[in-house]
């Protein structure tokens, strides 16, 4: 066995450091996918493994940045407001409470300035409020 792991040490979304036999080198995500499907099969083995962790490394990352921003933030407002069919119960007990008389309208999916996210549905004057809620990172 003559081929090494290559470690992945910084993930971004534009670029992966990791170290290899050779040293530290900064390569895109372009290069590293490509890597992961060369022809040479001990080569692409290694790479396909890096570009498993470069990808676990990103997601933690990114999860981490957002759950700190929200943490941080001092009051979850909503900025940002995508409306919706109703699709169901929202309320999260014991946090907030189903309101029936808010059901079979519309569902308002409201975001934060800090990232933050709650769906609210609505119907007339009546609401009822679903929990804020940091994202789940996703990165494909
Ligand atoms: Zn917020």
């Amino acid at each position: 066995m003559t081929t090494s792991a290559i470690t992945i040490l910084r993930a971004t979304v534009s670029q992966v450091t990791c170290r290899t036999p050779d040293g530290e080198s900064v390569i895109d995500w372009d290069t590293l996918h490509a890597a992961a499907k060369q022809d040479d099969a001990q080569l692409r083995a290694v790479y396909a493994a890096a570009l498993k962790d470069a990808t676990h490394l990103l997601r933690r990352t990114e999860q981490a940045r957002v759950d700190a921003s929200v943490t941080a933030c001092s009051g979850h407002r909503a900025d940002k407001i995508e409306t919706r069919g109703y699709t169901g119960s929202v309320a999260v007990a014991p946090y907030t409470e189903e309101n029936r008389s808010a059901a079979g309208n519309i569902c308002d999916l409201e975001t934060c300035r800090c990232g933050a996210k709650r769906s609210v549905n609505r119907n007339g004057r009546h609401e009822e409020l679903g929990v804020w809620l940091a994202p789940t990172t996703e990165v494909e």
